[in-house]
């Protein structure tokens, strides 16, 4: 037996981490919470308890008994063959995939100043690994890099061009290998080639962006220079009229401040003043409280009217593709969404859409509808695998 792939996801309190073979079957993973926290713990999924990791429970030390998890448990025997590395923003320099050398890394640590938050822990996943397993092959795999095909129409802000020029202030939107993965798993299902395929890739998870996708490429995106701008999200407002920061600074907020509500205490959270959970919210609404229903109706306007903003970026549709927790399991989000686009066509087959299409090999649209409609659920781990294997270790041999 090969040593497997290693998949990691490294957030500030947090690490997750994957273990795929090279076939791609998915062998365990893992997730550590509380890092660099006292209460620094790490769990093995399908294990009922966590364990505590020693202080100060570094992501460097969460990556070493996660190591050690696994071999006890037979999945790894030495270090992985590759290591797979998500890294949120790639700039405009990161259009694929990159093995990791002293440059890559530089380049990655120059695109901070876009994901001051998320770029600076990223690396320090992949400087523990390095430590970790010296001469294992380890590859970048960038949110951004999918949508670097958006054409200069889409990335554009309305904005004076040296913003662009001088600061790299333009749209580059995120989540690009679950869109990337959509349009993969969408080229199977309907039995077409990815490059003659468009469609249209909903991910709505805590985080939520749309994306319209020509001949397998990236063409539009709901998520701009950071993932704040777009959809409503779990605590993200999305779009908001530009004119709020001088409202809000006139009430006495600082930048630091509105940037914190825009992004933590807004959205379904915000709205509805009870959660950002979409399940929950779901059960409120059900239950009669007003403000979860009105979260979700706005959540499920303001997605309707991006997704008819996606036609303009198409010339064809061969799919409405919905994923993330809430696009795999809402029925109701889908159909309130799609109530709003029957100007379009779409019409759901109620059976199928509350089967969340599984018994249907995906679709959830009704014979009727103008096109197919599919709940595909989302695997970003795997495209880091792929992006692994391919870049790690076919191209060294
Ligand atoms: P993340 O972006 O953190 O990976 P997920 O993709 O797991 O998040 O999505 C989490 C969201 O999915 C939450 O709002 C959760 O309530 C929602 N969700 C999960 N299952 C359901 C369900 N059956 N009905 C409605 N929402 C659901």
């Amino acid at each position: 037996m090969d040593d497997p792939i290693l998949v990691v996801n490294c957030g500030s309190s947090s690490l997750k981490i994957a273990l795929f073979t090279r076939q791609e079957q998915r062998l365990g993973s893992l997730l550590a919470e509380n890092l660099n926290t006292p209460e620094a713990c790490i769990r093995l999924s399908g294990e009922p308890s966590s364990l505590n990791l020693p202080e100060p429970g570094s992501h460097e030390q969460a990556l070493t008994m996660a190591i050690d998890l696994f071999r006890q448990r037979g999945l790894i025997r030495k270090a992985p063959l590759a290591v797979g590395h998500r890294v949120v923003h790639g700039g405009e320099t990161f259009k694929e995939p990159s093995l990791i050398d002293d440059q890559v890394l530089v380049a990655i640590r120059a695109c901070s100043a876009l994901a001051p938050l998320h770029n600076p822990v990223n690396l320090i996943g992949i400087e523990a690994a390095q430590r970790l397993f010296p001469g294992i092959p380890q590859v970048a795999v960038f949110d951004t890099a999918f949508h670097q095909s958006l054409p200069a129409h889409a990335f554009h802000y309305a904005l004076p061009q040296r913003f662009y020029r001088d600061w790299g202030v333009r749209r580059y939107g995120f989540h690009g290998t679950s869109h990337q993965f959509m349009a993969d798993q969408t080229a199977n299902v309907l039995g077409k080639p990815v490059s003659d395929l468009s469609l249209i890739s909903a991910h709505l998870g805590n985080g939520c962006s749309i994306t319209a996708i020509r001949n397998g490429k990236s063409v539009d995106t709901s998520m701009g220079l950071t993932p704040l701008e777009g959809l409503v999200m779990g605590t993200r407002s999305g779009d908001v009229d530009p004119g709020l920061f001088d409202f809000l600074s006139e009430k006495g907020m600082d930048a630091g401040e509105i940037n914190r509500i825009l992004n933590r205490e807004s959205g379904l959270l915000g709205l509805s003043g009870q959660s950002n959970d979409m399940r929950t919210l779901c059960r409120m609404a059900e239950e009669g409280h007003q403000e979860a229903a009105l979260a979700i109706d706005v959540f499920c306007f303001r997605l309707a009217r991006y997704i008819g903003a996606m036609m303009a970026s198409l010339t064809s549709l061969d799919a409405l593709v919905f994923t993330g927790g809430i696009g795999e399991n809402s029925a109701k989000v889908r159909a309130r969404t799609l109530t709003h686009l029957t100007l379009l066509g779409f019409e759901l087959s109620r059976e199928n859409n509350e089967g969340n299409g599984k018994n249907s090999n995906h679709h959830i649209e009704a014979p009727a509808s103008r096109f197919p409609v599919l709940v595909i659920p989302t695997n970003e781990e795997l495209v880091i695998a792929r992006a692994a294997i391919a870049h790690g270790l076919e191209r060294i041999g």
